[in-house]
């Protein structure tokens, strides 16, 4: 069958669940002979995906997907937990952030070591360098190390060293990354741009597994309004609304959802009462000296208390933390 579809031009992608397989016939939507693959073998039935997403859709696929990457697993009952700084700084700072994330309970570690800056004066990042400090602490912990890829030419190297590749929020629509993306075997955040919409979220998404990689994870992380109390709005009805319309696991970022320490906790709480797979926090040892984001940032001891009133919340919800 795979073959058949081929032969009319269209991609075929393959997804095998427990009970039937999927081939998903990518392409034009107009392409002559679709008629002639209902009388193929094993097929039971030949329906279009009326969704502008193919791949992302839940047409497609009904069941949650999980991406696992090393101690990372985002979709099923246990919400995944990525916690750290911002930016990697030194070593001594994201070893002993992976040690008090962990010993929290986060199941993976963040920190940007390509940092897009809105000033180019700012903090740009250790690098390579700061990669090299991630892994260091996935040695020293067993951590996941979720980190920001900004170019295209860059995925090769961050895959070097990283779980989890993040698209932040600025790169959602950077079309040639997505693509590259797409070609890596690492798994992917893919962060909503901050004026984006939902569908062009999923569109976004669609790229990635377009290019062959299905762990792609979608973070609503906030987007801009005429809002001024908090540094983004972050809206909550995303993720119920993400999880209908696609098989892909949803992650809320209350951190730069709100950008105030004092905000995050309660937008944590509230992620995950809405169904969140995961979250993605920022945590540092000392967030008020912090080189990014310390106004947005947790100390040890507020991501501990995040997390007791997080997995209560959990708990009510049927999921674990
Ligand atoms: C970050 O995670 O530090 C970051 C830059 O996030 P965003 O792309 O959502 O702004
Ligand atoms: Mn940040």
């Amino acid at each position: 069958m795979v073959k058949h579809v081929e032969s009319l031009g269209l991609k075929a992608n393959v997804i095998q669940g427990s009970e039937r397989t999927v081939i998903a016939a990518v392409g034009e939507e107009r392409v002559d002979g679709v008629s002639t693959l209902e009388s193929g073998p094993g097929v039971d039935e030949v329906l279009p995906i009326l969704a502008p997403y193919k791949l992302a859709s839940r047409e497609l696929k009904a069941d949650t997907s999980i991406v696992t990457a090393g101690s990372l697993s985002v979709g099923g009952v246990q919400i995944g937990m990525i916690a750290g700084p911002c930016s990697v700084e030194t070593e001594e700072q994201i070893v002993a952030c992976a040690k008090a994330v962990k010993k929290a309970g986060a199941t993976a570690l963040r920190g940007g070591a390509f940092k897009p800056r809105t000033s180019p004066y700012s903090f740009q990042g250790l690098k390579e360098e700061g990669l090299r400090m991630l892994a260091t602490a996935r040695e020293e912990t067993g951590l996941a190390v979720v980190t920001e890829v900004i170019a295209p030419d860059d995925v090769e190297l961050v895959g070097k060293y990283a779980d989890v590749l993040q698209i932040g929020a600025r790169n959602m629509q950077n079309y040639r990354l997505l693509e590259a993306c797409g070609k890596s075997h690492r798994a992917v955040l893919l962060k909503r741009g901050p004026s984006a919409t939902i569908d062009e979220l999923l569109l976004a998404a669609e790229y990635i597994l377009d290019g062959g990689n299905p762990k792609v994870l979608l973070c609503e992380r906030g987007i801009r309004t005429f809002e001024s109390h908090t540094r983004f709005t972050l809206p909550l009805a995303t993720v119920p609304y993400l999880q209908s319309k696609t098989h892909l696991p949803v992650v809320v970022d209350p951190s730069h959802g709100t950008g105030h320490t004092n905000l995050v906790t309660a937008m944590a709480k509230a992620g995950i009462a809405a169904g969140a797979d995961g979250l993605i926090v920022e945590v540092h040892p000392d967030p008020a000296h912090a080189k990014s984001d310390g106004y947005q940032t947790l100390d040890f001891k507020a991501f501990e208390k995040l997390m007791a009133e997080c997995r209560r919340i959990a708990e009510a919800v049927d999921r674990t933390l």
